[in-house]
């Protein structure tokens, strides 16, 4: 909707002007008071230097010297080739902010001495006339920002230097290519000659495909020296004719523009954006470097390029990465030649290849970790120009940390740490097959990108609203539900598709959120399309023009990447699905479940807390069980109410005048509830089955439309206007806050007494079969002691019953949910009673920010984007509020049962950092979905070792 749109271009707004700064502004106060301690004359330093073989920052200086920064000098360090430069350090940034974007005063003199510093060593001067010095100027935050930021080459160049430079190189085409690379970067970054609509083109690379059409050249390389000349020419001509200024021709005016554009680089939409979403905050700033060049656009002896030190995307170890021969920069990013591969370096320079080869072993043993790096040769002359940690899939992370505990490089703790459990996500996921993906890409049906919101791969029909996808899976056909936004309403049609696609929102929009939960494939945020609802169509801009898709249509969406793709393309269950799952794959045979065996294996032995699942029928006991559940943390009894059969006994029950007829209806569930119970407990062999009983409000159980009401009506010998009357009777304003939870059981007591009798008869039946049984009856919506009495003592009424009955008897337990603030705060009165506590999250969050769940989504968009809340508090604990309830509940429940069992079945059970929470404020298990446990187990263990 417009609204979404609005609010995006608000934020970008707010950020580019005085909000960002003023943000900036008030951290280094804080960031200045301790410091002023022992401030010195090195705390005042803003400089750093490298080259010549040492450096005086190294790779734990991040904060300081940004990533690229801190990791160019750790390089020089080790005695790995990199041409010299320094850093300006993020304080700089942050001051330079604070001061109404200006740059601190006498940063002129001291970036001066570093560029006389460079001259030394490289013997070149900074706009010399014999032998000019170029640098480049390169941003560095301290978490990476792949090419968030801008970057400028070739700096120092001018109409003097660039014949200079083509006469001491003797290469005048080499002196052109890099001005015009230089007056392009600059133009743009720096002067902001930069496209004016959406849809333009570059204004420069307008001008070079003028050109190379002009003389009939298919590359930029099949470019002369006159041609260059002339495009200097056009782009100088085009900056003077649109901003109105002349190129600048003064090497130090060139580089404080340079060094202000990297500043404000830091505040763009796109870093912006980006910060965001990876929850980096605005205050840290970045630091320039600046730094001699060197040239891959030398012609056949040079190249650049860029690699890894093993498959990001498969994690693999072999040298994964391209280059281009004769260019610089980023050419081989940007697509405009196609990159050769990295082995064939071998081919062309035998020696740098080998240079390369060894660096890659350097830099693994002394990072222990998989790299990213960029490198150029000059001349046959290999230097490297940075290195980080690199970016890799789920899969990838799995294999490389697996694979280097065999190769002794890390221990299995840190394997354990590197893997984000929140990426063991795509290990589950089904995965398209190679084959077909490949051929899709290539026969051009790549139609947009968006973001990856949930990975994996899904195909489908097009639906454009949630009742066309729930209808359209009923008829067994896969949909993909695709909206220009979800909303809550939309979840049913969400959970009925393949996956969903939509046009606005980020990576915490409602459609994002729900990828997550559900473990759905899904594609956000990709601008690209817009929808005509009415029309029933959507249009697809695409890199060869716009496309438009109807109701029906194919589409397949590739959650890795986030790849919108015309047409079908084949998928297949991942590995671990299929050896833990399906049980259709000999794990001899699943090298990748392998791993993830090998490294959940490593996780259980150093987790404290176990996991238990969410699950409310057998089939789903048996997955949960199959995903290394330890029990069951919760089994929503209601769920059972809409299998096959139970229904309507269960509309008889609620529509009933009196106890008896109520009576009359619960004996039709009785066994029906049984049976359910008596296949979870079979299922879980023993294991701890949690069983909430009755939790919703009645009406939700009610038919919604006049043919239901008939049906019902004739089902039980009621009127029509009996049957309205009823759902009348159980409206209610606020049903979250109502008639729920164990209030039910407390007006009608033989709810309770029906659920309590059919889990123990259960209970009774299996352990007689010699399969041991341990059930947790647990009352939920308990505020007051009384209630849980009430409830309780039912319970252990039903249970002498049946065990007399039966003549056998079972263990058994009965607690209590802590999902309102009073029992957290009433916690050790009430653990007199309940023998054991189960935090329910959802509702605690509900009910501790007064914020209903169902109807978050408007107010969380806008909180997001705000930083009001940090994080969403329904996907993880709100450690400050929620938590600290839950704490004074522990502490409340031991002071009163020291051995009181303690978990937690909330959504945010499964959620990496709540884990850590619940390990930090000792409960014994956390439960979550089945396609959670895996992460879960991991998430467990890093919290164990981080918290030794
Ligand atoms: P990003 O932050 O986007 O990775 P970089 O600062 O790494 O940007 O610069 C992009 C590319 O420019 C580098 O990969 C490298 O190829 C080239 N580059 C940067 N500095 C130099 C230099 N001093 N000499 C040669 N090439 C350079
Ligand atoms: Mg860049
Ligand atoms: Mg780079």
């Amino acid at each position: 909707m417009p609204q979404a749109k609005k609010a995006k271009s608000a934020v970008s707004a707010k950020n580019k002007s005085t909000k960002a700064p003023a943000k900036a502004a008030a951290s280094t106060k804080k960031a200045a008071a301790p410091k002023a301690a022992g401030k010195s004359a090195a705390s005042a330093r803003r400089i750093y230097f490298f080259g010549g073989g040492k450096a005086e920052g190294n790779k734990d200086m991040k904060n300081t010297l940004g990533g690229k920064g801190a990791n160019l000098a750790e390089m020089i360090n080790i005695g790995i080739p990199v041409p010299p430069g320094f850093t300006v350090i993020t304080d700089v940034c942050v001051e330079y902010y604070k001061n109404g974007r200006k740059m601190p005063a006498g940063l002129d003199a001291e970036v001066k001495k570093s560029i006389e510093r460079m001259e030394k060593l490289t013997g070149k001067g900074f706009g010399s006339k014999t032998n000019p010095l170029l640098v480049s100027v390169r941003s560095g935050a301290r978490a990476s920002m792949p090419g968030m930021m801008d970057t400028i080459l070739n700096l120092g160049l001018n109409d003097e230097t660039v014949q200079v430079l083509a006469k001491s190189s003797g290469n005048e085409r080499f002196a052109y290519d890099s001005y015009r690379r230089f007056i392009a970067m600059y133009g743009d970054v720096v002067m902001g000659l930069k496209p004016e609509a959406k849809d333009d083109i570059d204004p420069f690379e307008e001008l070079l495909e003028k050109k190379k059409h002009a003389v009939g050249a298919k590359m930029d390389t099949d470019l002369t020296a006159q041609d260059l000349k002339e495009l200097v020419a056009d782009f100088k001509a085009a900056i003077k004719a649109k901003k109105g200024v002349s190129f600048p021709q003064d090497p130090y005016k060139q580089l404080a523009g340079a060094m202000e554009a990297v500043f404000l680089s830091w505040n763009n939409d796109r870093a912006n954006t980006y910060r965001r979403l990876n929850n980096i905050p605005v205050e840290w700033g970045t630091a320039v470097n600046i730094q001699a060049m060197v040239f891959g656009n030398k012609g056949e002896k040079s190249a650049t390029g860029v690699c890894f030190t093993r498959d990001p995307a498969s994690g693999e170890n072999f040298f994964y990465g391209e280059f281009l021969v004769n260019a610089q920069g980023e050419d081989v990013v940007a697509g405009t030649r196609t990159p050769n591969k990295i082995i064939e370096l071998k081919a062309i320079f035998p020696k740098a290849y080998k240079q390369l080869e060894a660096i890659r072993q350097k830099l693994e043993k002394h990072y222990r970790d998989m790299q990213d790096i960029e490198f150029t040769i000059e001349d046959e002359e290999l230097y490297m120009l940075q290195c980080r940690s690199g970016k890799r899939t789920g899969l990838a992370s799995v294999r490389i940390a697996v694979e280097m505990v065999a190769e002794k490089l890390i221990t299995k703790e840190e394997a354990i740490s590197r893997v984000d459990a929140e990426a063991l996500n795509q290990l589950l996921r089904p995965v398209f097959k190679p084959s077909s993906l490949a051929e899709a890409k290539k026969s051009g049906r790549n139609l947009a990108k968006g973001l990856p919101a949930g990975p994996g791969a899904a195909t489908g029909q097009i639906v454009f609203f949630a009742e066309d996808a729930v209808a359209a899976a009923a008829k067994g056909k896969t949909v993909v539900l695709c909206r220009q936004e979800t909303s809550p309403e939309d979840i049913d049609g969400m959970h009925a598709s393949e996956g969903f696609f939509t046009a606005f929102g980020g990576m915490t929009s409602h459609a994002a959120l729900v990828a997550r939960q559900m473990g759905k494939v899904a594609i956000v945020g990709c601008d690209a399309v817009v929808f005509d609802y009415k029309a029933r169509t959507m249009t697809v801009t695409t890199g060869s023009g716009k496309k438009v898709f109807k109701e029906g249509d194919w589409v397949s969406l590739d959650g890795f990447s986030g790849d919108l793709i015309e047409g079908r393309v084949e998928t297949t269950p991942s590995e671990v699905i299929r050896v833990v799952i399906e049980k259709n794959l000999d794990p001899k045979n699943a090298p990748v479940y392998q791993q993830y065996n090998k490294l959940m294996t490593w996780a259980d032995s150093v987790r404290k807390l176990k996991v238990r699942a969410n699950a409310d029928q057998p089939d789903q006991a048996e997955q949960a069980v199959a995903f290394g559940a330890q029990g069951i943390g919760l089994c929503r009894t209601e769920h059972m109410f809409f299998g096959e059969g139970k229904i309507g006994p269960m509309r008889e029950m609620i529509v009933a005048e009196n106890e008896t007829e109520r009576r009359a209806a619960l004996a039709k569930l009785l066994p029906l509830q049984r049976e359910d119970f008596a296949g979870i407990f079979k299922a879980m062999g023993g294991l701890p089955v949690t069983i909430r009983t009755l939790d919703p409000p009645l009406h939700e159980f009610l038919p919604h439309d006049e043919a239901g009401v008939k049906e019902l009506a004739k089902s039980t010998g009621k009127t029509v206007a009996q049957i309205n009357a009823r759902i009348a009777d159980l409206h209610e304003s606020n049903p979250m806050l109502g008639h729920r939870g164990c209030r039910l059981g407390i007006s009608y007591p033989e709810i309770t007494e029906m659920q309590a009798r059919a889990i123990l008869e259960a209970a009774v039946d299996v352990s007689a079969k010699g399969i041991k049984v341990e059930p947790e009856i647990m009352i939920p919506l308990v505020g007051t002691k009384k209630e849980l009495d009430a409830q309780a003592s039912l319970v252990h009424q039903v249970a002498a019953e049946v065990f007399k009955a039966k003549g056998k008897k079972v263990k058994y337990m009965v607690g209590t949910m802590i999902e309102v603030p009073r029992a957290a705060l009433t916690a050790e009165s009430i653990a007199g009673t309940a023998e054991f506590f189960s935090f329910g999250t959802n509702d605690l969050t509900q009910t501790t920010f007064g914020l209903s769940r169902d109807d978050a989504g408007k107010v969380l968009t806008a909180y997001r984007e705000q930083d009001i809340y940090p994080v969403d508090p329904f996907v993880s604990v709100d450690r400050d509020g929620v938590g600290a309830l839950m704490k004074l509940a522990v502490e409340g429940g031991r002071a009163a049962r020291p051995d009181i069992k303690l978990g937690i079945c909330g959504e945010q059970g499964g959620d990496p950092s709540s884990i850590e929470f619940c390990h930090m404020i000792g409960l014994q298990y956390v439960s979550c979905s089945s396609f959670r446990l895996p992460i879960a187990r991991l998430a467990a263990a890093q919290a164990a070792l981080r918290h030794k």
